[in-house]
């Protein structure tokens, strides 16, 4: 029987063994950094964000376990091209399927590829490896002085 965990694992595997806009960002105009203390995930972000708001390019680098890698990787992919009030809008939806009821199923349509993500819900202490890039992305968004910290 096909299995949608098997689906999920395999995406997140892909991508932890080569994540997508891995590497320092030259042209960056905003950055910051994470750290998840509970894992010891660490990230970098780098975002180009234009006049108009859009985020015509992002990029990451760091180190962390499987999960937290995959999430960045899946996160700067579906960044692309979106402003950054929609990505506010993918944080939220990000955020809320990370913490759902395991009986809700995550929304596809809105979430597309990060819904592979979902099975985090059942590991509790890997919530923060997931939702750790989000919140760099908001520090480096907001040029926060100080590291995004999950704790
Ligand atoms: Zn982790």
């Amino acid at each position: 029987m096909f299995d949608l965990r098997d689906l999920y694992q395999q995406v997140i595997v892909d991508h932890n063994k080569s994540p997508r806009n891995f590497g320092k960002l030259d042209d960056c105009n905003h950055q910051a950094d994470g750290y998840n203390p509970l894992c010891g995930d660490k990230l970098h972000i780098y975002l180009r964000i234009n006049d108009a708001g859009t985020i015509e390019d992002v990029s990451f680098e760091g180190d962390g376990c499987a999960i937290s890698v995959a999430s960045a990787s899946l996160m700067t992919d579906a960044l692309k091209g979106k402003t950054v009030q929609e990505s506010q809008i993918m944080f939220e939806q990000f955020q809320h399927m990370a913490t759902s009821d395991l009986s809700e199923s995550p929304d596809e349509k809105k979430l597309g590829k990060l819904a592979v993500l979902a099975g985090v819900r059942e590991f509790p202490s890997r919530i923060k490896c997931a939702t750790l890039c989000w919140h760099t992305l908001q520090a480096a968004i907001n040029d926060a002085a100080s590291p995004a910290k999950t704790e």
